[in-house]
């Protein structure tokens, strides 16, 4: 039995947030601003947030030229602008509220690769025009002197350039947004795993395993931010269709002459690579084997990292010969089928949120803000 104390001062809380990523810890931050009277509680499973946030590429986009004409075409030319606009509050969030140095940024734009000819290419007036209302010019333009510049292969087709993109240092990023949460007074609990959520008469029941024993937990309300996890514990009609994805990425060992600026997209997105320090990060590789990758493992597989290797070596830095494999890792994405996030309330006290579509740098800090907005309610 519990006693009286560690009931009322350890187990109880206006908001419990099961989910230590980035939209987990976002949506902790805007709640412990909004209301520091309320107990916040932040649960994660491991010792540091383990899914998506501290291992995905760090690009703070809001999407390539090819992404946002398959956008206009999947969702509308209105919904497509309104995404976009949503990522770059996301950004411009991040950016009030972290110091620049502190998360690694820089803003050195981002090129888009096209090995062969493609059909955006003819679009690119069409989606600058519906871009700019939000950017006040032209957001994409042809750059076949950057192949050159950048030291890619000659065998590229094209380059499509946007000054609006910026990397970060993800690990950097969390570590500053745990620190800052700690700071507001929201109580971090790692090791914690929650394995169920029960509605009460106006709360909810969690039951948490540590590695020691099962704890119940009560809050107010609750927000799952557990990614592709989140269909274990939210168990209701009201969840949308969740589609895990995993991504996979290396990083080289330190090179020299790295002639490479900004962050990089190629084949629709499904590849991404970028320089950081004096090294090459390159992920991507998922429509090799659509099936096999719907999964929220975090193993990597031998046919996705030699097809990583194989375009780092070829198309990246075909200049290059000594090129050695430092780091080999993946993450777990969450994917919605209209593209769109999700936040909303799935039973009366409790909220799901995600569904960033790999895109959570930009993404998060919005979804957290509409998240602690319904909680408000
Ligand atoms: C390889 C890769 C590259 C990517 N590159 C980019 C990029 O460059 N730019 C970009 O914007 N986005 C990128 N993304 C997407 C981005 O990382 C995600 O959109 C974002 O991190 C999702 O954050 P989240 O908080 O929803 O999930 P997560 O970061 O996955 O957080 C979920 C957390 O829940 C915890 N958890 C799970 N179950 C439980 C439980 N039962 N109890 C307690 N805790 C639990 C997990 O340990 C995890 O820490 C990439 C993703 C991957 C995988």
């Amino acid at each position: 039995m519990r006693s009286f104390w560690e009931r009322g001062s350890w187990l109880t809380f206006d908001v419990a947030i099961v989910g230590g990523g980035i939209i987990g810890i976002s949506t902790a931050i805007e709640c412990a601003t909004r209301h520091p009277e309320w107990r916040v509680l932040l649960l994660e499973r491991n010792l540091l947030p383990t899914g998506a946030s501290t291992r995905n590429a760090g690009f703070a986009c809001v999407g390539s030229l090819s992404e946002i004409a398959s956008d206009i075409d999947l969702m509308g030319r209105d919904t497509a602008l309104d995404l976009v606009r949503r990522r770059l509050q996301g950004l411009q969030l991040l950016h009030e509220r972290c110091d620049e140095n502190d998360i690694g940024y820089s803003e050195d734009g981002a090129s888009e690769i096209f090995i062969t000819d493609h059909s955006a290419l003819a679009r690119i007036d069409e989606v600058n025009a519906i871009l700019k209302p939000l950017f006040g010019r032209d957001v994409f333009a042809e750059r076949r002197d950057l192949i050159t510049e950048y030291g890619v292969s000659d065998s590229v087709h094209t380059m499509i350039h946007t000054p609006f993109e910026g990397t970060l240092h993800s690990g950097k990023l969390l570590s500053v947004l745990w620190s800052m949460a700690a700071r507001l007074g929201v109580h971090i609990r790692t090791g914690a795993t929650v394995v169920s959520t029960d509605e009460l008469n106006g709360g909810v029941e969690l039951i948490v395993r540590t590695s020691h024993e099962d704890v119940t937990v009560i809050a107010r309300q609750v927000v799952i931010a557990t990614n592709a996890m989140i269909p274990s514990l939210a168990n209701s009609a009201k969840l949308p269709e969740i589609v895990p994805g995993r991504g996979q990425v290396l990083i080289t060992k330190p090179l020299t002459n790295l002639a490479l600026k900004g962050s990089f997209h190629a084949d629709e997105g499904f590849y991404y690579f970028r320089p950081i320090e004096d090294r090459v990060l390159i992920g991507g590789g998922r429509n090799l084997d659509f099936n096999g990758e719907q999964t929220a493992s975090l193993d990597t597989t031998e046919r996705i990292q030699s097809s990583l290797e194989h375009m780092l070596r070829t198309v990246v830095l075909p200049h290059h010969s000594e090129v050695e494999i430092d780091l080999r890792w993946a993450g777990t994405m969450a994917f919605t089928t209209t593209k769109q996030p999700y936040v909303d309330f799935v039973t009366p006290s409790t909220i799901v949120a995600f569904g960033c579509n790999g895109m959570g740098v930009a993404l998060s800090s919005e979804v957290a803000r509409e998240c602690a907005g319904l909680l408000d309610r």
